[in-house]
């Protein structure tokens, strides 16, 4: 088990430690439920942080710190009145409906006295987690609309900033959405999404992966059809309307923007030159490695920050816990995921990957947040952020 490893938790911090955060870190052991996690609160200068609970059998260490900075970095780029936090629990995801209300309840239970931390959905956790955490401590985001939620992957909302990034970048690259193929990896709510909105900005999604494997259609497939084929808990290499393929072809086919939508560190260094996109727009986290963008960037290739791309699924969670609509999530997605593709599109230098322009607005926002907190002070996760909708 990784979170028992103590030598390896200690170079970890010492590693990960910086004038940023983390702020807490609470390590969860209960053995009555079988339930181990990580709850990592990185920064909360600029409000209660707000981050997703992943859950997966081999989330470590770094992988939640990592995960919780760029939500730090993620919700000072959107301009939103939140810090950053990640929260891991160690267990499949495909748990008994029931195994896993018990775990998420446990989970919930055991960051309560956490105000600042609001936990929202990630992979392998979904809205229905996200109301029993709710009925547990009183606060969550991403609730079903039963509990009054804006429910952020049924209505795709990061999905949608996905393909707005992308609309924006056209005017940044040679790579025009009309006719652009498209190769998504992971299929889930993030990667269903985007190719649904891509699609209808007239593009065509030429092969999608999920973990167990992949299909392909050069002409394109049918992205509504795919979408009900794996509502039916059907792996996409079983799709009929497409040619089975394996998840590793993903990177090296012939594609315009590539969407990595399932796991960290997937474009990496000793892969990246396999890659023929123009454009990367990263619905998952921290999927392509700083190497690998650098290395990208010379050749081109026009990688957008996950945290600038991938940002509807918080600035939704955002709105709704400021009592939004869905209307109004919508309109915030799309204004402030535009405002700041151009942003830092137009700072960034050339050769240099987008994200030096990104880091540089989100931590200086962050920064100058931080010049008006009392160090160890987070405002209660209660009190309702002001966020102009
Ligand atoms: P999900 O659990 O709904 O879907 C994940 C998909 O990835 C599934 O189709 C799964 O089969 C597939 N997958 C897993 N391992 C794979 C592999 N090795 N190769 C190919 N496919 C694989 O999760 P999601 O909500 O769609 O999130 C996907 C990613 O996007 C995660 O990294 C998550 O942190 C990130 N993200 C999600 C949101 C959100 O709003 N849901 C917001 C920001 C970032």
């Amino acid at each position: 088990m990784r979170l028992a490893n103590p030598s390896n938790m200690t170079s970890t911090w010492n590693e990960v430690r910086d004038s940023l955060g983390p702020a807490k870190v609470l390590l969860i052991h209960d053995p009555l439920v079988g339930l181990e996690a990580i709850a990592v609160v990185d920064n909360v200068a600029c409000g209660p942080a707000i981050g997703g609970v992943r859950m997966a059998p081999d989330i470590g260490f770094e992988e939640v710190f990592r995960l919780a900075r760029a939500m730090t970095l993620k919700n000072a780029a959107a301009g939103l009145p939140h810090g950053g936090c990640k929260s891991g629990i160690i267990a499949r995801p495909d748990l008994k409906p029931l195994e896993k209300e018990r775990l998420m309840r446990a989970f919930a239970r055991a960051i309560a006295g956490i105000q600042e931390l609001i936990p929202g959905p990630d992979m392998g956790t979904d809205e229905a987690c996200m109301g029993f955490v709710k009925d547990e401590i009183g606060r969550a985001v991403g609730l079903p609309a039963a509990l009054g939620g804006i429910p952020l992957d049924e209505i795709g909302a990061t999905g949608f900033g996905l393909a707005v990034c992308a609309e924006i970048a056209q005017e940044f690259c040679e790579v025009r959405l009309e006719g652009a193929r498209i190769v998504v990896q992971g299929f889930g709510a993030v990667g269903q999404h985007a190719a649904r909105f891509l699609v209808a900005r007239g593009a065509r999604v030429v092969a999608v992966s999920d973990s167990r494997g992949a299909t392909q259609a050069p002409g394109g497939l049918d992205v509504e059809a795919l979408i009900a084929h794996k509502k039916a808990g059907r792996a996409v290499a079983e799709f009929e309307g497409g040619a089975a393929a394996s998840g590793d072809e993903l990177i090296a086919m012939d594609c315009e923007i590539w969407i990595p939508a399932a796991r960290p560190d997937v474009l990496t260094a000793k892969n990246a030159d396999q890659l023929q996109a123009k454009l990367v727009v990263p619905g998952a986290n921290i999927a392509v490695t700083e190497e690998a963008e650098r290395l990208l960037a010379s050749r081109d290739v026009l990688v957008l920050p996950d945290y600038i791309a991938n940002a509807g699924g918080v600035i939704c969670a955002a709105v709704e816990y400021a009592g939004g609509t869905r209307t109004q999530a919508f309109a915030a997605i799309e204004e402030r995921i535009a405002d700041n593709t151009r942003q830092i599109l137009m700072r960034a230098g050339s050769g240099e990957p987008p994200r030096v322009a990104a880091d540089a607005i989100a931590l200086e926002r962050v920064q100058q947040a931080m010049r008006y907190r009392r160090r160890g002070l987070a405002p209660p996760a209660t009190a309702r952020p002001e966020l102009d909708l």
